[in-house]
């Protein structure tokens, strides 16, 4: 313990923090403004730097600035860390009553310092502060679900440097404290070396969760039509290829519906392109909320889309073809414009079925059920 000298390395914390400070900035300027949370996480970090550098100040700057002043900036950047985690998250942050309980420790600690001077007092509030932020924010981040790798190693992070606040909470009744941070014991040198290193990879992982947010985000926009939000023809042709094979491995149909909508051109006609467009947003999340999770809804061009009902035989698919089909001729919505739609479905019947006959039969099927007078469902 003696070669670790706890003023350098407070120093480091600051330069380490203020490093991370610049990446995440510099990640805030290049990513979309919808992934959040990054500025915050930046602003954070710079009032630990600056929490930091004060406290290494000890000796050298009036007590004030090595005493209270760190400890807000400290407590208050560590708040900021648990903060900008929150809007990440799309939580939003409460700053205010924050502001106060912090703002009201420090000025405690202040009394602690120069009322009735007690170094063990000061400590324990401090601790139980960062104990507080530090446990709520490794909870927000596993109350999020999926657990991703990044995720995982922030809430591991922040519960290490929980145990940490316990264990040093726990100390000051047991161990002698000296008189401030910088004195070289044991205790003080874990704390600090193990919040440098907490506060290095909590930024880490505050890094490597943005770059999964951005990942997810462009995975959603190219697989999306930017309209509707169905799936893009290409991730149809895929997804229809993947599951045409994963049926005739598990020998469970897969059914194929292929929609167009009835005298669309009139509808624009009429009511103008923007209703149109509208017509097709409906009609996209009609159809949705008549899908399972595992069906896909994909829009092929224009007024016309497909469906691809994994594990459907003829059967059900045409049950389901039948309810899209009465849903759009019977509006529950009487504002809503009137448009009926056309159906071809066809299922896989032989192994040697490939992507395209399944598709080239639902197409046949839906020009019958057009030639037959429309808003219709017909077997291909
Ligand atoms: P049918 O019953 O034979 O399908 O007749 P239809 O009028 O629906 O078919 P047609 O292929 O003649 O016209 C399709 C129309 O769909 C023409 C095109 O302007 C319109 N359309 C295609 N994409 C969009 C879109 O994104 N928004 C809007 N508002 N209209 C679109
Ligand atoms: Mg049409
Ligand atoms: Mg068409």
């Amino acid at each position: 313990m003696d070669t670790i000298d706890p003023r350098t390395t407070l120093v480091l914390i600051s330069t380490m923090s203020g490093l991370m400070a610049l990446v995440l900035y510099a990640l805030k300027r290049s990513y979309p403004p919808s992934i959040r949370g990054l500025g915050q996480w930046s602003k954070a970090l710079l009032f630990v730097v600056v929490g930091g550098a004060f406290a290494a100040s000890r000796g050298k700057l009036p007590e004030l600035f090595t005493t209270a002043v760190p400890n807000f900036l400290l407590c208050w950047g560590v708040y900021r860390l648990y903060s900008g985690s929150q809007s990440f998250f799309g939580v939003r942050p409460r700053p205010r009553p924050w502001l106060a309980f912090i703002g009201g420790v420090v000025l405690v600690t202040m009394w602690f310092t120069w009322g009735s001077p007690n170094y063990p007092m000061r400590l324990r509030m401090v601790t139980v502060v960062f104990g507080i932020l530090f446990g709520l924010h490794a909870w927000l981040i596993y109350r999020q679900g999926t657990l991703t790798f990044a995720r995982m190693l922030a809430i591991g992070t922040l519960a290490f440097i929980t145990l940490i606040q316990v264990a040093r909470l726990i100390t000051t009744f047991v161990f002698p404290m000296g008189s401030d941070v910088l004195d070289p014991t044991p205790q003080h040198i874990i704390f600090i070396v193990s919040f440098s290193f907490s506060i290095l990879l909590l930024s880490i992982s505050t890094v490597l969760m943005a770059g999964d947010s951005l990942r997810v985000e462009l995975e959603y926009l190219a697989t999306r039509d930017s309209l509707t939000n169905a799936l893009t023809r290409r991730y149809i042709d895929e997804a229809c290829d993947h599951e045409l094979a994963r049926s005739q491995r598990n020998e469970k149909p897969l059914a194929l519906l292929m929609m167009d909508l009835d005298h669309f051109k009139r509808v624009n006609d009429t009511y103008g392109h923007q209703a149109g467009d509208a017509v097709l947003v409906d009609f996209v999340k009609t159809v949705r909320a008549l899908l399972r999770s595992k069906d896909l809804l994909g829009r092929f061009g224009g007024e016309e889309f497909v469906v691809l009902l994994p594990e459907t035989p003829l059967d059900d698919a045409l049950v389901v073809a039948e309810r899209i089909r009465a849903a759009c001729a019977n509006p529950p919505d009487s504002t809503k414009i009137a448009c009926t739609v056309s159906i071809g479905v066809t299922a896989n019947a032989a192994s040697s079925d490939t992507v395209d006959t399944l598709m080239a039969r639902a197409d046949a099927a839906l020009y019958r059920a057009k030639s037959k007078g429309r808003n219709q469902v017909v077997i291909g």
